[in-house]
């Protein structure tokens, strides 16, 4: 059967068969096994269980997709990543969150900055989804400003003694260990701390209006101390913590193509049964022209996306490409939420149709992994050679 999706430049024919096959099995299994679940979540307004789900979807191949197969992670190429993240913002974005953090910002540095022992240690297990790691990063007091962290770690003979706090962390509640930055006297480290750890708590925040069905929350850490074999010996500088980010970034900018695609196909679908006036509303003109500005934006963001991938594998893509991709993909995605709501009317303001799930959603996207604004200023630094970061009051 013919791949069902939005894809109106011929993108298919770009991809080979292994890419192919990896996106449709990952849809197939998502269709059957998780969509249900996340409806259902949403309406009983409670999170998914990522303990029960997260093993099922190592089973099939979902996590530490571009980890080499050594470790048990699945060798694939990051065209196959992206696609699988597509297909996971396509049902939720909370989903294509867990799979970032967990493959791109916990597997990823282990891989790269980790001991032989770690990785041998870590990165199968959670490979399987049998353990969950979150990413702490973001402070009370510094966002966007990571090199500014107050998080602190000082070192007493063979331990490392950590103090600070992280907020808005993915899984922070659920995870069986996390991964947290701190500044040190030799650069900023990640230590990896083990759930039920003295001085470590693992806080769920409660109510928010995006990621409903995900589980975000605090890290806290009071004197917690870290042996010398749970540091990550070549993460030491803020460049290292941005090449964890820019795997999930990339991540972002074909999810965003998922949850968009959603909106797009709800709204045509909508839009050719519902009767207004004697007529179906996708026959008016105005309503043809959201629908044709959703379609042109996806098809150019899909482009993006895919070139952005091949370059990837092949070596040669620079940060401020997946910048580029990142705000460009989820500011669209943005756009096709906002009008796909809006194009089902009332209907749009209901848990049944998925554009109202994917605006709230996307707002959080738009926000996390560098702001709008943010990934803006690092483009305009780049195109001018002038940083617009910081100013001096
Ligand atoms: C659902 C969700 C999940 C998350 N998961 C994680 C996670 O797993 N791990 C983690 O570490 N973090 C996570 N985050 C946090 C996220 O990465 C931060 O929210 C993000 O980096 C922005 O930081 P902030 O919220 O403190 O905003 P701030 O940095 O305070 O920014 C506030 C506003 O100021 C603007 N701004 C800031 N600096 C400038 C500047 N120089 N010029 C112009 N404008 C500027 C921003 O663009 C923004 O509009 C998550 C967030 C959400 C919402």
């Amino acid at each position: 059967m013919a791949f069902k999706g939005v894809d109106y430049y011929g993108i298919e024919e770009l991809l080979s068969d292994e890419e192919k096959m990896f996106r449709n099995a990952a849809r197939g299994f998502l269709e059957k096994e998780v969509e249900p679940l996340v409806v259902n979540a949403f309406h009983k307004e409670e999170l998914l269980n990522m303990k029960e789900l997260a093993p099922k979807m190592g089973e099939v191949g979902m996590i530490g997709a571009t980890i080499p197969q050594e470790y048990g992670g699945g060798g694939a190429n990051y065209t196959q990543f992206g696609l699988l993240c597509q297909e996971l913002e396509r049902v939720d974005g909370a989903l294509r969150s867990f799979v970032a953090v967990q493959s791109g910002l916990v597997m990823y540095p282990i891989w790269q900055f980790g001991t032989e022992e770690q990785k041998r240690k870590w990165l199968p297990q959670m490979a399987s989804g049998k353990i969950i790691g979150c990413f702490g990063l973001t402070e009370p007091n510094r966002g966007s400003d990571v090199g500014g962290m107050e998080t602190v770690a000082k070192k007493n003979g063979n331990v490392w003694v950590l103090n600070g706090a992280k907020e808005w962390i993915s899984e922070a509640s659920t995870a069986d260990f996390a991964l947290v930055y701190a500044r040190t006297d030799e650069g900023v480290k990640a230590f990896l701390i083990p759930r039920g750890t003295e001085g470590f708590t693992q806080t769920f925040t409660d109510k928010k209006g995006a990621m409903r069905v995900g589980d975000v929350g605090t890290l806290a850490l009071n004197d917690v101390k870290v042996p010398e074999e749970d540091v990550l010996p070549g993460s030491t500088r803020v460049k290292h913590v941005f090449a964890c980010l820019n795997q999930a970034r990339f991540g972002i900018s074909w999810g965003a193509i998922g949850a968009a695609m959603s909106c797009y196909e709800t709204a045509l679908n909508y839009t050719k049964q519902r009767e207004q006036f004697g007529a179906p509303i996708a026959a008016y003109q105005l309503v043809q022209r959201d629908l044709v500005n959703m379609l042109i934006e996806i098809t150019k963001a899909q482009l993006l996306s895919y070139r952005l991938g091949r370059l990837l594998d092949a070596g040669k893509a620079k940060h401020q490409q997946i910048s580029l991709a990142k705000k460009n993909n989820v500011e669209m995605a943005r756009m096709c939420a906002r009008t796909a709501r809006s194009l089902l009317g009332a209907n749009g303001c209901s848990y049944d149709y998925p554009p109202i799930r994917h605006m709230g959603n996307i707002e959080a996207v738009y926000t996390y992994q560098g702001t709008d604004f943010i990934h803006t200023l690092i483009l305009g630094q780049d195109i001018t050679g002038i940083q617009a970061f910081t100013r001096k009051l």
